[in-house]
Order: structure tokens, then C-alpha cells, then sequence
């Protein structure tokens, strides 16, 4: 457990103040949580209704990997040891080639994992304890039409009853993720710097049944990848049995969602790339044509904060592509900051926001073309036996220089290194794997003197870098 976990949140004398936070998924509600343990009365809206009554009724799971940034917040507000319970640790990658040949990655240390949790369950979970919270009072089917910046006003419509209010707010807090509204409105204010940039690539998640008796087809606690140059299917595991799979899959082109049209032509197509897999996939046809195909959108933009009246979390403010597993991590981490910061600065929100802001950005920036970089890796390079090699390669150096060399996934996953720094230390560590690999073969060739020599020549550079 960190330290966030152990020290209570204590509200600042005669700060509290009724705020307003728009979007309560999974970063508004963990917010909202830590805002009314700061003292302050929390209004909050949601387009959609409350998920917890819908329970039973939804699809299938949905499982993200939480780790250690987002632990790190949950932990701040006491829920992370309840939430570990229902997650699955995954230790590593287990790649799955054309003939269903697995190799395995592990992911870090020998008891370091990602945890596989499902979506809703986590969201229904932040929003029981919202609920329990006397200072916050939840609003559901209320959609955010428009903010006007300059009156302090929103307009909501009641997606139940299509009626329509303006109300008030003082301080207004967008969570409401990739697409938000709220950033719709600081878009028009001047000088707003904003940038949207899709891949290429849509998304869609299909299913893995369990085995007899809610067994799981393959390896439980490992993250399943199918790579296959321009495109690849994960999965991850749920409690059930099951895995959420999802096919990372070009929108045009010889291989693509165009190309399959028919249920016959993506069971044909499945059969022969995905070959282990389709077994176990009995539903593939309909799930394929029935589950929407998502988009990859990275949204940039500033600044998060307007005046110190309306400020942006979690995708609202940095949405990325989902390749580093990081994109709630990141906005679980924006908490913990803001968190940090209003036990610092009370009620001074100018220096809140302002510093929230300046601080963020930089590493919002770093995790969004770091996410992109895992794409490829994920893809394409995992197949590499090179890049396998070079992995492990990575892990001796790291075993040798402890405290000097930690592995960029690592950094991120595993770490609290703010994201640039982990990015730029990535970058160092990529120039000297390429001045060492060329004399490494096989795994022992790192035993080499001509190898030990370059490398304890490139760590005292690295040193003095630092
Ligand atoms: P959201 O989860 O989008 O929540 C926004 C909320 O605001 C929603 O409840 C929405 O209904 C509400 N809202 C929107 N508009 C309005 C409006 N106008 N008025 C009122 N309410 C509104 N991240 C990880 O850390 N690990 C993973 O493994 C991972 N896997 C992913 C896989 C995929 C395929 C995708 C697409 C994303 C993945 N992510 C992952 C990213 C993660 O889903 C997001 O970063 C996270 O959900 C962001 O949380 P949020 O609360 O900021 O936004």
C-alpha cells in the first residue's frame, strides 16, 4: 500500500465550497471522492443513467489493467485493497504466433503485475462510495449541452424527459472524458491550443468463453497477445473464465474491417491468423457484426484551466490511444496530484489549478506518444525473437546496476517516475541497447568482456546525464 493510503485527507479550515464536476465515470467519480474529503459539497452530472441499475442486464465484461499510478489512487481513498480482490494479476505478456506457438514476457520482477479489472465493476464500486458520501449529490441522464464560461452557467438536458435547465456553478470540474463538453466550450475561448489525431486503426471487442467449470482456456494471469505485423487481438482475463479479447484492426485495406463483411469471411479469416483462438470463440460471427467498432483518438490541448473556474481531468483533458494500458492510470494519477495539491494550497484555487496544469501537461504529452510507440511494439516487435532477446538483455542490465537501469515499461507501470522523465530516460537507455546489441546473439554473449566493457562505459555516461 503507499503512503497515500495511510495519511487521512485533512480539510483545510473554512475552505470548503460547493463545486460542480460534469461526468461520472471512472476519473470524476474517484474525484468527486477526493474533493468531498477535502471538505467541499460536490454536485455531479452524468449523461447516462446510473450503471448500478442496470446491473445483470449488461453485456458482457469489459476489463482495462490497472497499476501501480492507479493503485496509488485508489489506495488514497481506502478502496485498493478491496478492488485487488476481484482483479486477476497478469505477470506478463504470453504472445501467440500464427501456429499458436506462446512465448512469454514477463512484464517486470517476478511478483509484479497489471491486474485485470472489469470497467463497470470499478465504476459501480467509485459510485457506491459516492454515494455514501454525505457532501456529494449525483445527477444521472443529465447531459451537459453547452458551459458558458462567462456567466457561470451550464445548460443540462434531461435525457429521460428531454427537459432542459441552466444552472449555476462556481467551480466546475470536467470529467467527461474524450469527447467532453466542457472542453467544448474553453475551445472557443482564445488562443486555445487543441489538436485531435485518429489512427488509422478501429477497435472492436469480441469474446473468449470459459472452459468446464469456469476454467480459463489459457493461461489465467497473463495479458494474451496475437501479433501479426499491422495488426493484433489482446485478451484479458476476467473471473469468470471468460477473456475480453479486443482486434486492433486496420479500417481500410487488404486485411480490415472493410475486407470482412460476411460471418463466414471473418471465420475464415479468424481461422487462419488467430488459429489457437477460434475454438474458444463460439460466438465470433455475431459478436464481430453486433459490437461496435471503436475509434483511437489522441486529444491534445491547453490549457486544462480556465481562470480558476473550470478545470479538466482525466480524457478530457489528455485522451490517448489505449496501447500502454495507461489511459485511467493517468487520470487516477491526476487525482493523487490534485490531491497533493489541495493539501498543500487549501483553498487557493489559482495556485491549484495553475500548478495542476503546469505540472500535468508534460507528462500527459509523454504518456500520449508513449502509447503510441506500444502500438508497435505490441503489434509488430513482441513477434521479434531480436526484440525478445533485447528484452532480456534489458533485465541482466537492470539485475546488474539496480536503482540505475529500470525498464521503461517498468517506469511507467510499475513506478511513480512522472511519465516525461520516464520517456527521455526511455530514450537514453534505446541509444545505448542499439551501440549493444549488435555484438549480442544469444543470450549469453552479455557475459562478454567486449560487452561488459561498452556497457559500463555507456552507464557512466548515462550517470553524468542524469
Ligand atoms: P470516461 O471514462 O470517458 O468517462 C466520462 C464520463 O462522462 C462518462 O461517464 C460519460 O457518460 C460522461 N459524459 C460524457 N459527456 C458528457 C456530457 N456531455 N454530459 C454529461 N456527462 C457526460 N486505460 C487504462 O488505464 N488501462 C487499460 O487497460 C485501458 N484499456 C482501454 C481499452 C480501450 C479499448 C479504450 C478505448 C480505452 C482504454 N483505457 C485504458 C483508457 C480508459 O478507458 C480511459 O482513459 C478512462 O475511461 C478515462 O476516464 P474518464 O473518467 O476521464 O473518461
Amino acid at each position: 500500500m503507499s503512503d497515500a493510503a495511510t495519511s487521512a485527507i485533512i480539510p483545510a479550515e473554512g475552505a470548503t465550497e460547493p463545486l460542480t464536476l460534469m461526468g461520472a465515470g471512472l476519473v470524476g467519480s474517484l474525484l468527486a471522492l477526493y474533493l468531498a474529503r477535502h471538505g467541499h459539497s460536490v454536485d455531479m452530472f452524468e449523461r447516462r443513467a446510473d450503471p448500478r441499475l442496470a446491473s445483470g442486464l449488461e453485456g458482457r465484461s469489459i476489463n482495462l489493467a490497472l497499476s501501480d499510478r492507479g493503485w496509488r489512487a485508489l489506495d488514497g481513498v481506502g478502496i485498493g485493497d478491496e478492488v485487488r480482490q476481484v482483479g486477476i494479476p497478469m505477470y506478463g505478456r504470453t504472445m501467440h504466433d500464427q501456429h499458436g506457438q506462446l512465448t512469454h514476457q514477463p512484464y517486470g520482477q517476478e511478483n509484479q503485475a497489471i491486474y485485470s479489472v472489469s470497467r463497470a465493476g470499478l465504476n459501480r464500486k467509485l459510485l457506491d462510495l459516492v454515494e455514501a458520501e454525505p457532501g456529494i449529490k449525483l445527477h444521472f441522464n443529465q447531459q451537459c449541452l453547452n458551459v458558458d464560461l462567462r456567466h457561470h452557467t451550464i445548460q443540462l438536458r434531461d435525457v429521460t424527459t428531454a427537459q432542459e435547465q441552466v444552472r449555476p456553478f462556481r467551480r466546475l470540474f470536467g470529467t467527461d472524458g474524450a469527447y467532453s463538453a466542457v472542453r467544448g466550450a474553453m475551445q472557443k475561448t482564445d488562443r486555445y491550443n487543441y489538436s485531435q489525431s485518429y489512427l488509422e486503426y478501429g477497435y472492436k471487442e469480441l469474446h473468449i468463453a470459459p472452459g468446464p467449470n469456469g476454467t480459463w482456456q489459457f493461461e489465467k494471469h497473463a495479458l494474451h497477445i496475437w501479433p501479426r505485423g499491422q495488426y493484433m487481438m489482446i485478451a484479458l482475463p476476467n473471473l469468470d473464465g471468460s477473456f475480453t479479447c479486443t482486434l486492433f484492426f486496420p479500417y481500410e485495406g487488404p486485411h480490415s474491417f472493410a475486407a470482412l463483411q460476411t460471418p463466414a469471411q471473418v471465420q475464415a479469416f479468424f481461422e487462419e491468423v488467430f488459429p489457437d483462438a477460434v475454438p474458444f470463440m463460439p460466438e465470433l460471427g455475431t459478436d464481430f457484426f453486433s459490437n461496435p467498432t471503436g475509434s483511437l483518438v489522441t486529444v491534445r490541448c491547453f490549457p486544462w484551466a480556465f481562470n480558476d473556474e473550470v478545470l479538466l481531468i482525466g480524457d478530457a483533458s489528455h485522451a490517448i490511444v489505449p496501447f500502454y494500458g495507461q489511459g485511467m492510470n493517468a487520470g487516477f494519477e491526476d487525482c493523487s496530484v490534485l490531491n497533493s495539491l489541495l493539501t498543500q494550497y487549501g483553498s487557493d484555487w489559482h495556485a491549484v489549478f495553475q500548478l495542476f496544469q503546469t505540472q500535468r501537461k508534460p507528462d500527459a504529452d509523454a504518456m500520449a506518444d508513449l502509447a503510441i510507440y506500444n502500438f508497435e511494439e505490441m503489434r509488430d516487435r513482441v513477434a521479434d525473437p531480436r526484440f525478445l532477446l533485447q528484452k532480456k538483455i534489458e533485465s541482466k542490465i537492470s539485475a546488474q546496476y539496480p536503482g540505475q537501469w529500470l525498464p521503461l515499461y517498468s517506469q511507467v507501470t510499475f513506478s511513480h517516475t512522472p511519465y516525461a522523465e520516464a520517456l527521455a530516460n526511455g530514450r537514453r537507455q534505446e541509444q545505448i541497447m542499439s551501440g549493444l546489441m549488435p555484438y549480442i546473439q544469444k543470450e549469453s554473449d552479455y557475459e562478454q568482456n567486449q560487452v561488459q566493457e561498452l556497457l559500463r562505459e555507456a552507464m557512466s555516461k548515462l550517470h553524468q546525464q542524469i
